[in-house]
């Protein structure tokens, strides 16, 4: 029986390669899926990704912490053929992204990605999660906050007291809701604050420890920082930067992430780049964050970030790195820059004269995670929390997800299955 590469996307791809699949328990199947795609052969280095332009980078979000969902998105992810990881300041996420890659790596034997941790030199919507307590919940309220969380990490549970009567039959009291935010799975996308109609919900914000931070990026299993930044308090950056910098030399590539000021964009990016370049002895690249957390949300939300990338690839002043999108990204994005005739535009440069690319690549984060985290949370419903390379079904599963979203940029073909 032959049956289409399944994707829940809507845009399709137009040539397809075939694949074989046997018994659905089995790793083979992800093995041969792979196989048939050609990644390895297809994978080049990060750096190379970042020249050519088809540079992926999975976002596992700043905030986000549930370690048994970043190690299987990471392990998804790495077999997808991903360039970089990006997660929380976190020394047990960290980990969990290891551990997710170097699994995946032992199933078939891919190029690791880069992993990549995310700090704050201020206040930033990524760096936030919400909280309250469930028992100042009206009883009857129809917790809109529980149906518009992405993240699935609102939970309610109603505990019923028991009230002990003497010599009779015992009462049952007045029931009381438990549960609230799930901390760890909570990413601070900010949905559930305008929906309350009680607005009993609470945004708590933090600044990531930079000098914890600075001892993560020393580590070897850690090849680069993103910087989360306004752009308009350079001095805040400068700070930051001076915690960091004796860790910098341990890294392949600083990122930094700066939402469109309009006008006041270039020059502070100019501003930023001279506080960095004396110790800048990697590659630099601009994170251009469209519209924060998005991606999951549809079409459209890509808009503000090509945007942006059509605005900066444009200017002339700009200070050296690569530019890759973020913010809204999702499975329209390639075709947005299409359209612009930014996806994989080539320019010279430099001193000698190197040909790159214009757009270095595409970061997706909310898209991402929603598009594989439905078969994760489909997975963890029939067997617990697991780890998804016991059940190849819906490894597999997936990883065509997967696939298809990284496909867009590093051109895969499709894939036609057979059993
Ligand atoms: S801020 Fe976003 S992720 Fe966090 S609980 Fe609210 S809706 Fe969920
Ligand atoms: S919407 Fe507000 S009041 Fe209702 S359950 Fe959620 S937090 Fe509580």
């Amino acid at each position: 029986m032959a049956w289409s590469f399944f994707c829940s996307s809507a845009i399709c791809p137009q040539h397809q390669v075939n694949v074989t699949f046997g018994c659905k328990n089995s790793l083979q199947n992800v093995k041969n899926l792979i196989k048939s795609i050609g990644i390895r052969s297809k994978s080049c280095s990060p750096n190379e990704s970042l020249r050519k332009g088809n540079w992926v980078k999975l976002i596992c979000g700043a905030s986000f912490e549930d370690v048994v969902d970043i190690r299987n998105l990471s392990l998804v992810y790495t077999l997808a053929g991903v360039d970089c990881i990006d997660c929380a300041a976190d020394p047990s996420v960290v980990s969990a992204v290891n551990e997710g890659i170097e699994t995946a790596r032992e199933i078939v034997p891919i190029r690791r990605p880069w992993v990549m941790i995310s700090v704050n030199d201020d206040e930033d919507l990524h760096f936030r999660k919400a909280e309250f307590d469930p028992k100042n919940c009206p009883s009857d309220c129809s917790r809109p906050c529980e149906i518009v969380c992405p993240a699935n990490a609102i939970f309610f549970e109603r505990e019923t007291a028991t009230v002990e009567v003497p010599f009779g039959t015992n009462r049952t009291g007045e029931s009381k809701m438990q549960g609230g935010v799930m901390t760890e799975r909570c990413y601070g996308c900010g949905r559930c604050f305008p929906v309350c109609p009680y607005d009993k919900i609470r945004e708590v914000t933090y600044v990531r420890d930079a000098m914890a931070a600075a001892e993560l990026l020393k580590m070897k299993d850690v090849d680069a920082v993103e910087i989360h930044t306004s752009g308009r308090q350079t001095h805040l950056f400068g700070e930051l930067w001076d915690e960091l910098r004796d860790a910098i030399r341990y890294l392949r590539l600083v990122a930094v992430s700066l939402p469109d000021n309009g006008d006041a964009t270039i020059s502070s990016m100019n501003e930023m780049y001279a506080i960095m370049e004396p110790h800048l002895s990697c590659f630099n690249l601009w994170q251009l964050d469209g519209r924060p957390m998005s991606g999951d949300i549809g079409r459209g939300a890509t808009r503000e970030s090509i945007a942006f990338a059509v605005r900066l690839a444009a200017s002339r002043e700009r200070p050296p790195g690569f530019l890759q999108l973020a913010g809204g990204t999702n499975a329209h994005t390639v075709d947005g820059l299409k359209k612009r005739g930014l996806f994989q535009t080539h320019i010279t440069s430099g001193a000698p004269k190197q040909l790159h690319s214009l757009i270095g690549g595409i970061a997706y984060g909310g898209y991402a995670r929603k598009i594989v985290g439905r078969v994760l949370s489909s997975m963890h419903s029939q067997h617990g929390l697991t780890s998804i390379e016991h059940h190849p079904e819906h490894l597999l599963e997936a990883l065509k997800e997967a696939l298809y979203l990284v496909g867009t940029v590093k051109s895969y073909n499709p894939v036609v299955t057979q059993q």
